[in-house]
């Protein structure tokens, strides 16, 4: 596994923010529950937007400084 840049623990990364993880997973229950009653899937389409928000947003951070990673493709130059 890759260590931290900033200071060198090889800890596994927290992803952050979490409240957005949990909000993109959470509003997936209104569309979806109104699925399974058998209407149209309201907020079907602020559910994907905020998902693909997440998917853009949400990134790794250490656990130990707080310091966000970067990509560990380019990390290691
Ligand atoms: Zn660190």
């Amino acid at each position: 596994m890759n260590h931290c840049p900033h200071c060198g623990t090889s800890r596994r990364p927290r992803l952050e923010p979490a409240w957005l993880l949990w909000l993109a997973l959470l509003i997936w229950l209104v569309p979806l529950g109104f699925l399974s009653m058998g209407f149209w899937p309201f907020l079907l389409l602020p559910s994907i937007a905020i998902s693909a928000w997440a998917f853009l947003a949400v990134r790794p951070v250490c656990p130990q400084c707080g310091k966000r990673r970067k990509d560990s493709a380019s990390a290691d130059v």
